[in-house]
């Protein structure tokens, strides 16, 4: 027999449970509520994308694309990668025409089958995949003549062949390298340009929600497996325009950018979530009179201070001197703050567009922090960035990020497009709620976290009842009540005391006197009142005390 495992979620991973879930579905659909009364409608991209789409939208050298996703090649020649495996691992004796015999015919039997393989269009055409096949197939012929026994002195040729087999096959691509999605920003805009969406009428507003997966270290809001709810604005660029038409333009992304922000909000307000900060900024565009200008100041004034930064920070004053203002560490704060602001070295177009975002944010009455320390992880930001933080969260207290990338849809190889989003994340959200449902033991999301909330418990006891039984809980539940029914009859105590257990409102009394009668006993479980109810009354009464609840708000 097999041994007994017992299986847990992988790390990283949770099961999202009842009642929490209750919470989850009514985020989601206060998300829903709130981003259509803003006309944007749902899109569903697919989980798992081509691992390239990621690597050119996020950017090859972020945290996330060089370490943090989940990918795999995607084929099913499982034959195909075990020939390859064993050729990987064999280590053939030049000395020993039996090992260096299985090892040719394994190579050739490898050979073959790529060969096959690639005619039917099984694997990737690649130039890359081409080569190999030549290597391989130069290799074997090389091998093949150690098999007549000859010269000892051959011996390092032989090892020097054996190994660029190796190497050959290891890079050989049976399928396409697939990745789980980290974001969703980079499905939106592949989405965009598959489905031609700049003929839509413009702009095209888009909302998500879902998993994404990054490989990250998991502790208190940070999960392997977690879930964003996001929102994307794409919209054609104008041509040619300049002078006044691009300073329009200027004045319109602004606008954009403000009712995005002022969606996220208008959002979190509907979730009472306590204790959102809104910080802003502009971080440019990538041009030298712009932010690479600003970027090379930044790594001239930090090489300067090199010596007291730590070693993080050191190697970002290379690869990424704008992370270096993210910095958490206490004793590089004070050296941050004397650093070289953005703000001072905006380009012209970039310096109005981020003071017009602040007028707009004034006109729809949204307080804003300016945090020019506000850079973000993705590459593909350029403006507007920002981030909402939120109470309860310890150091994850991130709920939403997002920023304006226009140019990103023309990266993946799309027509001339811009674009503004933001990704919030909604274990973090949840766990904010429950926190402030905490502090506010009878606020809205406590009695929404409440056991269960059933709303009538049906006692039944007696065969003769049962039919009785079936036939109330489907006319409450097509009413819409929530209705426990249980399978076997029950002793009166047995019921009532499982009825308190799942937090019943009411119990519905049903014995032989009731069926008979066509009066049912209804029982309200908080006070233990109970009365007779004509069947027919039943969930007009229940609807009552339903209403008569008291739901006080934080
Ligand atoms: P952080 O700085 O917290 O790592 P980020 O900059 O990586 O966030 P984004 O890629 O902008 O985050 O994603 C937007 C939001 O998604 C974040 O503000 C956060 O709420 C949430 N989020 C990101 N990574 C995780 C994760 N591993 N687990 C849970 N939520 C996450
Ligand atoms: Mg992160």
């Amino acid at each position: 027999m097999a041994e007994k495992k017992r299986f847990q979620a992988i790390k990283g991973t949770r099961d999202l449970l009842p009642p929490e879930t209750e919470l989850w579905n009514r985020v989601e659909a206060t998300a829903r509520e709130v981003f259509g009364t803003y006309g944007f409608g749902e899109i569903r991209p697919p989980i798992f994308e081509p691992t390239e789409l990621f690597a050119r939208a996020v950017g090859g050298e972020t945290d996330i694309v060089s370490k943090e996703m989940y990918s795999f090649p995607d084929h099913s020649l499982w034959d195909l990668e075990g020939q390859r495996t064993y050729i990987l691992l064999a280590r053939p004796d030049a000395g020993n025409p039996n090992s260096v015999q299985l090892f040719v015919s394994a190579l050739d039997k490898f050979i073959d089958q790529l060969a096959n393989a690639a005619s039917s269009r099984e694997i990737p055409a690649t130039s890359d995949n081409d080569r190999g096949f030549e290597r391989l197939r130069a290799g074997s012929d090389r091998i093949s003549s150690f098999l007549v026994p000859h010269a000892t002195n051959l011996l390092d040729q032989f090892d020097l062949t054996v190994g660029h087999i190796q190497q050959a096959a290891a890079l050989i691509k049976l399928g396409d390298l697939v990745s789980l999605r980290p974001e969703a920003t980079a499905s939106v805009c592949r989405a965009y340009i598959e489905h031609n969406m700049n003929q839509w009428p413009q702009p095209v507003k888009l909302y998500y929600l879902g998993p994404m997966f990054r490989r990250e270290r998991p502790q208190k809001g940070r999960y392997r497996q977690f879930y964003q709810i996001g929102a994307e604005v794409l919209e054609r660029e104008v041509a040619g325009g300049e002078g006044r038409v691009a300073s329009k333009e200027l004045e319109k992304d602004a606008a954009v950018d403000a009712e995005v922000i002022e969606m996220v909000m208008t959002f979190f307000d509907r979730l009472k979530l306590p204790g959102t900060q809104l910080d802003i900024n502009s971080i440019g565009h990538n041009a030298p009179e712009c932010r690479r200008g600003y970027v090379e100041k930044l790594r001239g004034a930090l090489l300067e201070v090199k010596e007291q930064l730590g070693e993080d920070s050191r190697r970002r004053i290379e690869t990424n001197p704008l992370r270096v203002l993210d910095s958490k560490l206490e004793h590089e704060q004070a050296i941050i703050a004397a650093l070289p602001k953005i703000g001072d070295c905006l380009c012209d177009d970039c310096a109005k567009h981020y003071a017009e975002v602040k007028r707009q944010l004034g006109l729809r009455g949204i307080p804003y922090k300016e945090n020019w320390r506000l850079v973000r992880g993705l590459d593909y930001y350029m403006r507007t960035t920002f981030e909402i933080t939120a109470k309860g969260l310890g150091s994850q207290n991130a709920v939403c990020g997002g920023g304006r990338y226009d140019g990103l849809v023309e990266l993946l190889g799309g027509p001339a497009t811009k674009g503004i989003g933001f990704a919030i994340g909604e274990d973090r959200l949840v766990l904010s709620l429950q926190e402030a449902a905490k502090e506010v033991a009878s606020g809205e999301w406590g009695v929404a976290s409440e056991k269960g909330a059933c709303d009538v418990y049906i006692a039944w006891m007696g065969q003769k009842t049962q039919e009785t039984a079936i036939k109330a809980a489907q006319m409450l539940r097509g009413a819409g009540l929530r209705v426990e029914l249980p399978a076997m009859e029950q002793k009166f105590g047995k019921a009532l005391g499982q009825a308190d257990r799942l937090g019943a409102r009411h119990a519905l009394i049903l014995g032989e006197d009731e069926v008979a009668s066509g009066l049912w006993t209804l029982k309200k479980l908080a006070d233990g009142t109970q009365e007779k109810v004509a069947a027919g009354d039943v969930v007009k009464r229940v609807k009552e005390s339903k209403s008569l609840r008291v739901r006080p708000h934080p």
